[in-house]
Order: C-alpha cells, then sequence, then structure tokens
C-alpha cells in the first residue's frame, strides 16, 4: 500500500546516488526506508513492509517504541556522554539488571558486536596466559564479526578473504560435534566461542547434547566457554539468552543487536569466575556505557519484562513455525523449517535469493542467508495478525515462485 509521505520517488534515485558515489562500496543496498513503526516501514515511495528483518535482530521492540522514544528523548536533554573517566547513573544499573538476568557476574559495554566478542576473546587471552594457553576453538559456519580477530573466529573463508595476515590462536571445529572439539584441543587451548544458533550459517541450532558436552569437556580440561549470544540474546530465541534453553551456563556471554533495540549498545557479561580479569588499562572504549546507550538498553530491558515479550517471543515463534509447516508441506522446494522463538529459517532446496525479492515484492521483508535459507527475525512484539499475515505473503511468493520454476519442482520430487 502506498502512502504519502515527505519524499518523492525520484528521492530514491538522489539517496542511492550519493551512497554509490560517496561510501565505500561494502553494502549493495535495495530499498530506503524513511519511517517506522511497530512491526511496519516504510519506504521513500510511501510503500508499506512488514518488517521481518529487524535491522538484523536489532529493533527487539519495533520501530519507534513509544516506551524508547520517550525515554531517549529524556536522556538526550539530560546527558549524552561523560566517558568512562567518570561514573554515570545508567550504566551500573544496566550492568546489575544483566547480571542479574544471565550470569551473575560483571559487564563490560562497547557498541557492537564485533567489539563485544573482541571482549570475549582478550579475556581469554588474559585468562589463558598465566597457564600458558591461547588458543580459541570457534567453528566452522559461524559468524562472530569484521574487525581481525572476530572475522579469524568467524569460521568462514568467505569472510576472511583478502584479509591476511590473520591473528594467530584459532582453530575450527566442527558444530554439533564434540569429537571435533576434543580432536582440537591442546595444552594451549584456552577457551571455545561458540553461537547457541549460527544465525547467519544457516539459522542452524546446536543441539543440547552437544552442548552440555561441550560444558563437560571445557570443564574437564580447565577450558573457558564462551556465547557469542549477539543475535540470540535479549529474548529473540523465546528465552532471555540462547543458552537458557540448555540447562547449561557459559563464564561469559556477548550481547549487541537487540539489547538496544536500535541504539548501538554492545556488551560482554561474565561469571564470577572471570569477572575480575580486565583491570584498568587493559580493555576500554569511549563510548561503551554511555548515558544514552546503557538509557536505551535498559529501557528495551524493562518494556521486554514488564510486556512479558520472552513469552511473547517463544509464543509467537510456535505460531510462526506451526504456518511455516503447512508451507513446507504444500511446496516441494521448501525442505525444512528451524530455529527458535523469533530466529527462524526457511530452508530451501535451491539459492533463496530470488523467493526473497517475490517476499519483499509481496510487501515483507526478509533476508536470504547463508545461500539456501530464508531468515526471518520479526519483532518481539510482533501480534498473531502480522504472524499469520507474513505466512501468506510467503505462501503467495511461493506460489509465483513454484508457477514459474517448476523444473525445480519436478527435480526435487524425483
Ligand atoms: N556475532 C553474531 C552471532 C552476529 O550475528 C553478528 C552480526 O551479525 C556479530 C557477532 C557482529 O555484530 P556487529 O555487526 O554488531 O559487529
Amino acid at each position: 500500500m502506498t502512502e504519502q509521505t515527505e519524499h518523492s520517488p525520484s528521492d530514491m534515485e538522489v539517496i542511492a546516488e550519493l551512497q554509490r558515489k560517496y561510501h565505500v562500496p561494502n553494502y549493495a543496498p535495495s530499498q530506503a526506508f524513511v519511517k517506522g513503526k511497530g512491526s511496519m516501514l516504510w519506504d521513500v515511495n510511501g510503500d508499506k513492509f512488514l518488517d521481518f528483518v529487524s535491522g538484523i535482530a536489532v529493533t527487539s521492540l519495533g520501530h519507534c517504541h513509544p516506551a524508547l522514544v520517550k525515554a531517549l528523548k529524556k536522556q538526550v536533554g539530560t546527558l549524552m556522554h561523560v566517558s568512562n573517566l567518570y561514573y554515570n547513573d545508567k550504566a551500573p544499573r544496566l550492568a546489575e539488571k544483566l547480571s542479574t538476568l544471565s550470569l551473575g557476574g560483571k559487564a563490560f559495554f562497547c557498541n557492537s558486536g564485533a567489539e563485544a566478542n573482541e571482549a570475549l576473546i582478550k579475556l581469554a587471552r588474559l585468562w589463558g596466559h598465566p597457564q600458558g594457553k591461547h588458543e580459541i576453538i570457534t567453528f566452522k559456519n559461524s559468524f562472530h564479526g569484521r574487525t581481525l580477530a572476530t572475522l579469524t573466529a568467524t569460521g568462514q573463508e568467505k569472510v576472511q578473504a583478502g584479509f591476511a595476515p590473520l591473528p594467530e590462536g584459532f582453530r575450527y571445529a566442527s558444530y554439533n560435534d564434540l569429537d571435533s572439539v576434543n580432536d582440537l584441543i591442546v595444552p594451549e587451548t584456552a577457551a571455545v566461542l561458540i553461537e547457541t544458533i549460527q544465525a547467519e550459517g544457516g539459522v542452524l541450532p546446536a543441539e543440547t547434547s552437544f552442548l552440555k558436552g561441550l560444558r563437560e569437556l571445557c570443564d574437564e580440561k580447565n577450558i573457558l566457554l564462551l556465547f557469542d549470544e549477539v543475535q540470540t540474546g535479549i529474548g529473540r530465541t523465546g528465552e532471555w539468552f540462547g543458552y537458557q534453553h540448555h540447562g547449561i551456563e557459559p563464564d561469559a556471554i556477548s550481547l549487541a543487536k537487540g539489547l538496544g533495540g536500535g541504539f548501538p549498545v554492545g556488551a560482554m557479561v561474565t561469571s564470577p569466575k572471570v569477572q575480575d580479569l580486565f583491570l584498568p588499562g587493559t580493555h576500554g572504549s569511549t563510548f561503551g556505557g554511555q548515558p544514552l546507550a546503557a538509557t536505551a538498553a535498559l529501557t528495551v530491558l524493562t518494556v521486554i519484562e514488564e510486556q512479558k515479550l520472552v513469552e511473547h517471543a517463544k509464543a509467537m515463534g510456535e505460531l510462526l513455525v506451526k504456518r511455516l509447516e503447512k508451507l513446507k508441506n504444500k511446496y516441494s522446494f521448501i525442505q525444512e523449517v528451524r530455529g527458535q522463538g523469533l530466529l527462524i529459517g526457511i530452508v530451501l532446496d535451491q539459492d533463496a535469493k530470488e523467493l526473497e525479492r517475490k517476499i519483499t515484492r509481496r510487501g515483507l521483508l526478509t533476508i536470504a542467508t547463508a545461500g539456501n535459507v530464508i531468515r526471518l527475525l520479526p519483532p518481539l512484539t510482533v501480534t498473531p495478525a502480522q504472524v499469520k499475515k507474513a505466512v501468506r505473503m510467503i505462501d503467495k511468493a511461493c506460489g509465483e515462485w513454484q508457477e514459474i520454476s517448476p523444473i525445480s519442482k519436478e527435480e526435487s520430487a524425483s
């Protein structure tokens, strides 16, 4: 549906041309959005979209949630930034909240997921060095960020290509394969770093038996177990944190994305075991934990708690999967529907980009991931009606796709 906005369609050309001319060309955006409310986005032409991307798992409360807007407006007019040379009245409250919700230790604040993972990596080194340990085992197909250390932690050649020499000390095991981790352990192994769901890697959940085995193995060999909860954290999977589905606790977690609800906030939260390793001068971040960022995160956590959005995400995820399972039975090119809570992947038997485009044309935003997966990340506030509407749009796009690609259907049926 097209609505009147203060922009005209020609604005799109101006924006795209400016970006082409003045941005380094590391992104390939398709649309320009100018307004958001709840689960909805409006583009520069006034076209309205149901947003099941949420800024890649970021806008956990939907766009422009009134409580977040109000809290940020107030804080902008009170105090935005003072630096970590001083206390501020918001960050310690946020740290207390995150500690209580998760591992009971202490927090370090930063601005992004990569930075939060850098903190985990540095923590592992600080903890390991006195014992002669520095290596970190991560996983093939993982994603931990784009800084030099985190792209090295990322077990994907395409992410690392072109950036050699990479930092030393990373080895890559196979996900959900405990023996492959065991095989890589050496006396120098300090930590294992893992996502509870490989989200960028195609929405691949870790098995509980694997994570429990990993915890036991790490305890037995005196190795830290670190969870990258950048995408799975803050209610996304139907628990506050992904690890809470599995009855185990890691030694520390990284957070970002949904934590700030759209404001850039990253955090590392530790267990008491490793909470006091970063002493003055060992680590820092100018903006980390500034009052404005901490206000955003505190408000997000408060709204999630008060409105029971973790439970809601679980229920909405179940509804979404139930409806998508019906599509799986209808379209033979859908191989599997997987994920947890509101981090869901529709696995196709072929590249997902064209179907993603068709779904977008129907008015629903999704992300094609890992080649053949359509990833769905609605806000935690998504309504049952919006879930049903989204699945109807996917159904229509699949129907249209099937009509124009009957060969794929025959091939996959044979
Ligand atoms: N870790 C995981 C699991 C992620 O999904 C991402 C981003 O997609 C990151 C780390 C990197 O976060 P950022 O882009 O905020 O640096």
